[in-house]
């Protein structure tokens, strides 16, 4: 599609963020064009790997049971991130999340019951049927009908704020210029940019998996911050999990996730254990695993577990490694059979048997072992043995924009950079310090969309 030379609100990047933003600045009136890097068939960013998003109720709403208040919600929020949060902005997402069950299903979006599985989330996340591309197919075929244009192959590199913006875009093979009075951000984190991940991480960042799309490279981001935009966030702090590392390097998606951690005990490429594998329930513990492998050697690590707990959790999309024993199933890994023998030895002899139950902070531990297995310590024993290669698998990184709660994008002195807006991962570091609630990218991306939507199409049309 052909681009005009001035819009009323530019909208940069093609995810949930973006096509929020776009829906709610047409509603209001004002002209609208979506540049999205990707081509149509990869439209959506990570938000097309998506399946649920979290939302505060009072009472059921869709599939969600009982109640989810805005004080559980926060208090959730502060426990993940320790604390680093900005209040005033995560209670104004929280509160305006309120209303999103409804927004959602208003614009052709159908919801399915809460899927079954490690994480239980039926009262706080609703499920979309057919995961986010549904979703993103919703709201791309509804923003088609309200006259919204959608560019693919569209890369932004460049973003100049000011009374008329302007905004540059590679696309056709050449950089073209278009006005706009408003622009909204919403290109997502710079996961997929592994040079500059590199910055903070070395060389460890080419061992990274990025879960979602390669397109999120950040070049808008860099732009911005280049042009003046105040930066949040630590640089290093990212989303991550274990994922499978057979995986491909980018776009794996869900089905990577591996969850063998609790019924396993977990060592890096020495064969030695590195952290409690039982420390927390899993759903409050499993993003605290990519950021664990990271610091290990080569960044890949190796769950072992026997006969009697492989059925405990979600299948993984690759099968398990299998052997007799475990020195022939380390060296089926490619690590010392003897170290692992070692290991695994060391750990049974430290197992205090108790009742267990993988649903509740059971009792089984270890004694005397370091790092312990705090729960869910039961002797690996009974072949054949099995084994699952992890890697970190990074979802997205925090780093980004620094905006206030109409979404406007902050200069370094505090004050609005004229006529920008920003939404979803870019500007994510606002409210996740560190730490991550499963359902709340889509949250986030949802609610400051729809903000940034609104603000950017009342300044275009004042
Ligand atoms: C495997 C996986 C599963 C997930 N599951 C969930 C879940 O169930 N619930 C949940 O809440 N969150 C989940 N997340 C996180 C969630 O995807 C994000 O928080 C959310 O989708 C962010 O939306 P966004 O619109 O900000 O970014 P994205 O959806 O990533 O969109 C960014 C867009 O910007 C485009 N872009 C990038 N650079 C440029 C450029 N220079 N020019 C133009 N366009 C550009 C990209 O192509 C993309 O379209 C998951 C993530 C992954 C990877």
């Amino acid at each position: 599609m052909a681009l005009k030379p001035r819009y009323d609100v530019v909208v940069v990047g093609g995810g949930n963020a973006a096509v929020c933003a776009a829906l709610e600045a047409r509603r209001l009136g004002a002209s609208v064009v979506v540049l999205e890097a990707a081509p149509q068939h990869m439209r959506g960013g990570n938000s097309r790997h998506t399946r649920n998003v979290r939302y505060m109720h009072i009472g059921p709403d869709n599939y969600l049971v009982g109640d989810y208040t805005e004080d559980e919600f926060f208090a959730d929020l502060l426990q993940v991130t320790g604390g680093e949060t900005n209040e005033e902005l995560a209670r104004m997402t929280i509160r305006a999340s309120q209303d999103l069950g409804q927004w959602i299903a208003g614009n052709g979006v159908r919801w399915q019951g809460a899927l079954k599985g490690t994480l239980s989330l039926n009262r706080t996340n609703a499920f979309f049927l057919g995961g986010g591309k549904a979703l993103l197919n919703h709201y791309y075929e509804l923003a088609g009908r309200l006259s919204i244009e959608a560019v693919y192959n569209a890369e932004v590199e460049d973003i100049v704020p000011g009374e008329q913006g302007r905004v540059f875009v590679h696309l056709d093979g050449r950089r073209q210029e278009v006005a706009a009075k408003s622009v909204v951000v919403a290109s997502g984190g710079f996961e997929a940019n592994l040079e500059w991940l590199g910055e903070y991480w070395g060389d460890d960042a080419k061992n990274f998996a990025i879960r979602g799309t390669p397109f999120n490279r950040g070049r808008p981001l860099r732009a911005l911050l280049d042009r003046g935009a105040k930066a949040i966030g630590n640089p290093r702090e990212y989303h991550a999990i274990a994922v499978d590392a057979r995986g491909p390097q980018f776009d794996g998606g869900i089905v990577t996730r591996l969850d063998t951690v609790p019924f396993a005990i977990v060592v890096n490429r020495e064969g030695r254990r590195f952290s409690d594998e039982g420390a927390d329930i899993w759903p409050k513990r499993y993003a605290s695993w990519g950021g664990l492998i990271a610091r290990q050697p080569g960044q890949v690590a190796f769950s072992i577990l026997d006969s009697q707990r492989v059925e405990e959790f979600m299948p993984g999309c690759f099968p398990p490694v299998v052997a007799g024993s475990i020195p022939a199933l380390a060296r089926e890994l490619g690590l010392d059979p003897e170290t692992v023998a070692a290991t695994v030895a060391a750990y049974n002899a430290a197992v205090i048997l108790g009742k267990y139950d993988s649903t509740v902070l059971d009792d089984c531990h270890t004694l005397g072992l370091d790092p312990p297995k705090s729960h869910w310590a039961l002797p690996i024993q009974k072949p054949p043995f099995f084994a699952y290669p992890l890697r970190t698998g990074i979802t997205f990184t925090y780093y980004g924009l620094a905006v206030n709660a109409q979404a406007q994008v902050l200069g370094e002195a505090g004050t609005p950079l004229g006529g920008i807006y920003a939404a979803g991962e870019v500007m994510s570091g606002n409210i996740l310090g560190r730490g991550y609630l499963a359902g709340f990218g889509m949250t986030i991306g949802s609610v400051f969309g729809r903000i940034a939507g609104r603000e950017a199409a009342k300044h275009a049309l004042s």
